[in-house]
């Protein structure tokens, strides 16, 4: 696995530091496409956190690019939870596939989004 270092600011303190970001696996952190949810090591608030912004468009690439796989495995699971949701009759499971679902469009959308602004440049 390939680190990829970058600066993150944080929203609320606007302090800088070094990130660590870590493709397809993130274990102190939620991952919601180019944001984490973590704790700002400056000020100790939680946050979201743009991960791409000071990125190196290399980097914004291989970010996207984890993002949209993350995302398309994602919606896969999604569709499971929506097949079996009907084919069982429980409302439940299938609410659950349609946020898994949206939460997949939104990670492959933002993955999309971090190649496109790599390419720019
Ligand atoms: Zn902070």
């Amino acid at each position: 696995m390939i680190g990829i270092k970058t600066k993150v600011t944080c929203p609320k303190c606007h302090q800088t530091f070094d990130y660590e970001f870590i493709p397809g696996a993130s274990m102190t952190a939620v991952r919601l496409g180019n944001y984490r949810y973590m704790k700002c090591q400056k000020c100790g608030k939680w946050t979201f956190f743009n991960v791409i912004k000071n990125a190196s468009p290399e980097d914004k690439k291989v970010i996207g690019l984890s993002a949209m796989l993350f995302g398309s495995l994602l919606a896969v699971l999604g569709a499971i939870f929506i097949v079996q949701g009907m084919s069982n009759g429980r409302m439940i499971v299938w609410i659950v596939g349609i946020i898994l679902v949206a939460a997949a469009l939104f990670m492959t959308g933002s993955g999309a989004a971090s190649i496109k602004n790599a390419r720019k440049k």
